[in-house]
């Protein structure tokens, strides 16, 4: 899930949402303040409920922030690199660099999250208990709501955090991380066709909006789950591919010095949309596009400089020939300037990973994951 929007870095943790996430806050909002709110406190003002009902909504967005951010807090003290958190329809995610390399590790990162919303939920019944009126009863729902996602985030299947639970528990009893991961991922299958079968009787039966929302749930799961179960072979065989082994050595470069104007004579020439620029000393600077080179306004194009418009890091990609490539995967492509990963040693430019570099890696992986099973 790609973030549309940037929260920021809260504990330097790079934190976006999806622009869904406001039909989420919106919907919960709707919930208190026309259904829940009015029934537990009558005779109060549309504002008052409308008030506490947006309160509400965006603590309990708050509170999923928290246990994502616990996953990825865990993750980075075990030494793994977090990539980033993601707010989106069905709540968060945590998207880790590094997989974890010990069972004890996995298992830590998967129970951190329901472990925050236990707590948070158990924090938020606490402080409404002496509480009365209208605030008591937000902050008892935010407490159920919260005990409500550890326990259904419990569920054993993959990609549910109790999925991960599970993988680490086979992983550690059979020694055997694949085998693990297609366990979980399989159990997270049938759990997601469950769900969605349970949500959709449960639409049918009463008309309850919950329904839906747990039928699509539940979809989605039995789809990621999916997607993990076919990606097993391919992710271990990727796994130990470093970007040294598929970069395109020696790339065109864009000279920082040059003008806009000056480069475009040039890349017309050229066959690329994307080149690394390179600083007078030698070093790489950052990337340009075609793209990035068009939003020069044309009477600037004589007096821009190509190292002044270029991407630059962390907006561009750098990274050593030894990184794996699963650590740069899903982060090429897309925003002009992330279109090519510099591979760079020493400070020096030793290549570039396109989207072309890896969609070829991709296939020949899928070609040779198919081809090994069907010699067995
Ligand atoms: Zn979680």
């Amino acid at each position: 899930m790609r973030a549309t929007f940037s929260l920021g870095r809260p504990a330097g943790i790079r934190v976006g949402a999806h622009w869904s996430v406001l039909l989420t806050m919106a919907l919960l909002a709707w919930l208190l303040a026309e259904s829940l709110l009015p029934a537990a406190v009558p005779g109060l003002s549309a504002v008052v409920y409308w008030a506490s009902g947006t309160a509400g909504s965006v603590v309990f967005l708050a509170s999923l922030l928290v246990h994502e951010l616990s996953h990825a807090l865990v993750a980075r003290h075990r030494g793994l690199a977090v990539d980033r958190v993601t707010l989106w329809l069905f709540g968060g995610s945590t998207e880790l660099t590094d997989d974890p390399s010990t069972p004890r590790t996995a298992l830590a990162v998967a129970v951190a999250g329901p472990a925050a919303s236990l707590l948070a939920g158990a924090g938020f019944l606490g402080v409404s208990l002496p509480l009365s009126g209208v605030v008591a009863v937000t902050l008892a729902w935010l407490g159920w709501t919260n005990l409500v996602l550890a326990v259904f985030n419990l569920l054993p299947g993959a990609p549910l955090d109790g999925g991960r639970v599970l993988q680490a528990l086979v992983w550690r009893l059979t020694g055997d991380k694949r085998r693990a991961q297609a366990a979980s991922a399989r159990s997270g299958r049938v759990l997601g066709l469950a769900l969605a079968g349970a949500g959709l009787a449960w639409l049918l039966w009463s008309g309850s909006f919950a329904g839906l929302w747990l039928a699509g749930i539940g979809w989605f799961l039995s789809l990621s789950a999916r997607a993990e179960l076919a990606a097993g072979p391919a992710r271990e065989v990727l796994g130990r591919i470093r970007l040294g082994e598929i970069m395109t050595p020696a790339p065109v470069t864009a000279p920082g010095w040059f003008t806009v104007q000056g480069f475009v004579d040039q890349a017309a020439a050229a066959r690329f949309r994307t080149y690394p620029v390179m600083a007078f000393d030698g070093h790489p600077v950052g990337v340009i596009s075609l793209a990035l080179l068009a939003r020069v306004p044309e009477q600037a194009r004589a007096s821009t400089r190509v190292e002044d418009v270029c991407a630059r890091p962390p907006a561009c990609l750098v990274a050593a020939p030894d990184t794996p490539l699963p650590a740069v995967l899903g982060r090429i492509g897309g925003r002009p300037g992330q279109d090519l990963a510099l591979v760079v040693s020493d400070g020096v430019l030793v290549g570039v990973v396109s989207p072309g570099d890896i969609a070829r890696t991709l296939e020949l992986a899928v070609l040779g994951a198919n081809a090994h099973r069907s010699a067995q």
